[in-house]
């Protein structure tokens, strides 16, 4: 009897220490700094199939991805912070109409853009957030004042706007936000709703694949400086056809957007609501900080389990203390780009 427990405690002696020494290992090797400095962007997730794509199109997305990426890129080369390559990668794609933020953004129920945005400090944890604002060039740009010169976290609607006009932030008429893709997308889907509000099933009726792919297009970026500081920021029009004051995950802190030096910063893309169901971005962290397991571990559980198990779609692009970069989504694609410390550039739309 005797010998056959000692057998059994050796066992569980030999098998814990294994299993300790893996996960010691795994802790090194994901300890190892990888890049001094990087920069990870999305430009929104969906149903992203080659086969509708134009070569033109596709070529148009790449480009600016690229040429994105590159300013947020040259300004951590050049020792600048993670929070200005946040700020400046993503006011170009702001500024360019193929993505649903800033110019481009998708158009509510009542024919307005409603734009949200969010951003984090790694280093601090202090974060800035705006949602629904209707005539700020750049909510990003806000998001960042709401962070650094006030008390407060997130702003909405006209009170975010009147604080960006105090703090000497760009106005802009609300047709600058008028693109005519996204108009007619908003028609198409108001058409299809009117002849299936009949249907029995009303919400999967709404929610059918063109509906829920008119929404994609938010962009977000994560960089790590060479101070090892690691910002987070998500700009977004939100949801084609929102009515009521809809707001997604993107100015949600914890949903949408993430950074905290210890552990990684995230920028989410997808179907909002289960974005902020699932804490998507703080759970990534959370993970690497509890569970202690790497980045991609963390991103592939919180994006092809628990999000997926909800039936939410999307993905993140994330990148930990590090310098490893994750792209994570389960959806057909996600346009996204990644650039190393030396240089090494990804430009990527579909799956593959
Ligand atoms: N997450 C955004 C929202 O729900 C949309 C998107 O990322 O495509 O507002």
């Amino acid at each position: 009897m005797k010998k056959a427990l000692f057998i059994i405690a050796t066992c569980i002696i030999f098998f814990g220490c294994k299993n300790s020494t893996e996960v010691t290992s795994k802790e090194k090797k994901d300890d190892l700094k990888v890049n001094d400095f990087a920069i990870i962007i999305h430009g929104g997730a969906g149903t992203i199939l080659k086969k509708n794509m134009s070569d033109e199109k596709e070529a148009e997305y790449q480009q600016k991805l690229e040429e994105a990426i590159k300013v947020g890129h040259t300004i951590l080369k050049n020792g600048g912070t993670s929070q200005k390559a946040v700020m400046k990668t993503i006011q170009v794609m702001e500024e360019s109409p193929l993505f649903n933020a800033g110019k481009g953004a998708v158009f509510t129920h009542e024919e307005t853009n409603e734009l949200d945005a969010s951003f984090m400090d790694g280093k601090t944890l202090n974060a800035g957030a705006v949602a629904g604002v209707k005539n700020v060039k750049s909510p990003i740009e806000l998001a960042i004042k709401v962070m650094t010169d006030s008390d407060h976290v997130m702003l909405s609607g006209e009170g975010a706007s009147i604080f960006a006009a105090e703090k000497g932030l760009e106005i802009v008429d609300p047709s600058y936000f008028y693109t005519e893709n996204r108009f007619k997308s908003l028609q198409r889907i108001k058409d299809r709703e009117k002849t299936e509000l009949d249907h029995d099933d009303k919400k999967a009726a709404f929610y059918d694949a063109d509906i829920k792919d008119s929404k994609f297009g938010t962009v977000g970026c994560v960089a790590l400086d060479k101070n090892g500081n690691i910002a987070a920021g998500t700009s977004t029009g939100g949801m084609t056809n929102k009515r009521w004051g809809r707001i997604g995950d993107a100015p949600i802190i914890g949903s949408g957007t993430y950074a905290n030096n210890k552990t990684c910063g995230v920028s989410s893309t997808g179907w909002g609501e289960y974005f902020i169901r699932n804490q998507v971005a703080y759970d990534i962290s959370a993970q690497m900080e509890y569970k202690n397991v790497s980045l991609k571990q963390a991103t592939q559980d919180v994006i092809q389990n628990k999000l997926t198990s909800l039936g939410g779609t999307g993905g993140v692009v994330a990148l930990d203390k590090n310098g490893n970069m994750s792209f994570e989504f389960n959806t057909a694609g996600m346009y996204r780009a990644s650039m190393d410390d030396k240089g090494k550039l990804i430009v990527k739309i579909y799956k593959e």
